[in-house]
């Protein structure tokens, strides 16, 4: 089943069931447009000629003739929906779980199979920012953090931070599907395997996109598209916003998990240096019974090797990690900028790492991400009941953005630029780090 989009207007092209269709031809004789032949060994159909006036389909014995109605072309995805969300990460599912909760008619569109998988994150996060979404639950809670240690890695000199329950290191592969959860339990259509790989364009504004799911395509028709694709963000791109990562805004991160070391399981370790992570910092997370994500970043223009280089240096100087067995290794670059332009235009917003949402300090990315898809969505819930998906409407989720993270994220730039990678040992540096941990 083929589907055509000219403009607003989406037109169901018949498909014929060719281990049904007896070649009788009766078809052909009915259709007003010319659309069907009567090839040598079965029925042709000219998709660009087929005005959707199912006319033929009742003039077929064998019932090997179907419109779209009766056979989706993927799944159960309809042409039109109120909003897709191109991402099912943190930003993503939660902007569809919120709008679906608004009344919004939302397809969350997801390229993995398994959303959640690969996990790319340490998945530390604070306490009081996941409250604001969620009570921990079991399955996906791994440890709960009371405490952070900062290591000045030149020294050795460490600083702890204490606080009742400051965070928690979660699983985020359940995590991350109990969002999409959310978002179905809500209403959203959720579809995995599907990834976007185009916008829909009228006058430059957007308002839908092109996906593929296996090895069919399709093309959505919303006034909204919220793009949730992450740090790879190509539904900004497509939409003529500024996201190009500089260099200088890109922490190059490797992970492993490590199992099998003996780690204090409340506490979140940090470590800092020149040498040992120029621009960024190695970290250890417990994750319980005896693992931890061991990983570390270095900002790109400060990396003299790869980030695995580093992160095995750092492993190999510490002996209660080197005792450890790597069952995962996981790699990713994390935003650590601000967004250099607008993060919305007519008819899309970007959301979370697609953004540069993620604190420029830490890279902790995942609770910005949340509240932003959330203040998406209830700007989108506005703009649809106000019938305006203009930028200007939409630029109410900038605002919101800008109102309730953005000081401190521009904060944390500017710190993050004024400390060169020598500096960032400095007392006053580590202080400000320490401030931006998730366990703050
Ligand atoms: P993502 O989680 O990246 O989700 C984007 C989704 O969009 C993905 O599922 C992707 O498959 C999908 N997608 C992309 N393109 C398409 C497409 N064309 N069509 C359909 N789907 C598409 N943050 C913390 O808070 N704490 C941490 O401890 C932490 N540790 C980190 C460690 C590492 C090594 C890295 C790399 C990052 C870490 N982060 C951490 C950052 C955090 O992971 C991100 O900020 C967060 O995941 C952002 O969420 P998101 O929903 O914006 O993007």
């Amino acid at each position: 089943m083929h589907t055509l989009c000219t403009g607003r207007r989406y037109v169901h092209v018949i498909a014929c069931r060719s281990e049904l269709c007896a070649y009788c031809g009766g078809c052909v004789s009915l259709c007003p447009s010319g659309a069907l032949e009567l090839g040598e060994t079965r029925l042709v159909i000219d998709e660009e000629r087929c005005n959707d006036c199912n006319l033929c389909i009742p003039a077929c014995s064998v019932g090997a003739l179907v419109a779209e109605q009766d056979e989706p072309a993927v799944g159960h995805v309809r042409r039109q929906y109120d909003l897709v969300v191109v991402g099912a990460g943190p930003a993503g599912s939660t902007a569809a779980w919120f709008a679906a909760e608004q009344g919004l008619d939302v397809l969350l569109l997801e390229k993995r199979q398994e959303i959640g998988s690969p996990v790319r994150c340490a998945e530390g996060i604070n306490r009081e920012m996941l409250l604001r979404f969620l009570k921990p639950e079991e399955p996906w809670i791994c440890a709960e953090i009371n405490r952070s240690q900062i290591v000045n890695a030149e020294t050795g000199e460490a600083q702890s931070f204490a606080g009742d329950e400051v965070g928690y290191v979660l699983e985020r592969r359940i995590f991350d599907r109990t969002l999409a959860e959310r978002a179905a339990s809500a209403g959203a259509q959720v579809m995995v395997k599907s990834t976007v790989d185009g916008l829909l364009k009228e006058n430059g504004a957007v308002r839908g996109v092109r996906a593929a799911h296996a090895d069919t395509e399709f093309e959505i028709y919303a006034p909204i598209v919220v793009g949730a694709d992450g740090v790879e963000s190509r539904v900004g791109q497509w939409s003529g916003l500024r996201c190009t990562l500089p260099q200088a805004d890109c922490l190059v991160c490797a992970q492993f998990l490590l199992v099998g070391i003996d780690v204090d399981p409340t506490c979140c370790y940090y470590y800092l240096g020149q040498e040992l992570a120029p621009g960024g910092y190695a970290w250890v997370f417990p994750k319980g019974e005896g693992k931890a994500n061991v990983g570390l970043g270095v900002q790109a223009d400060f990396a003299e090797a790869p980030a695995l280089e580093y992160l095995n240096r750092f492993i190999a100087q510490h002996r209660f990690l080197e005792q450890g067995s790597p069952v995962t290794l996981i790699t990713g670059n994390v935003p650590v900028g601000v967004a250099r332009g607008d993060i919305v235009g007519d008819g899309v917003m970007l959301v979370g790492d697609a953004a540069r949402q993620a604190d420029p300090l830490t890279g902790g990315g995942i609770a910005n991400a949340m509240i932003a898809g959330r203040l998406a969505a209830e700007v989108a819930a506005k703009a649809a009941a106000a019938g305006d998906v203009s930028r200007a409407c939409l630029a109410q989720y900038q605002a919101g953005w800008a109102e309730e993270r953005g000081r401190k994220m521009a904060r944390n730039y500017r710190l993050k630029n004024r400390f060169s990678p020598a500096q960032r040992t400095s007392r006053s540096f580590l202080r400000a780090f320490a401030l931006a941990t998730p366990g703050k």
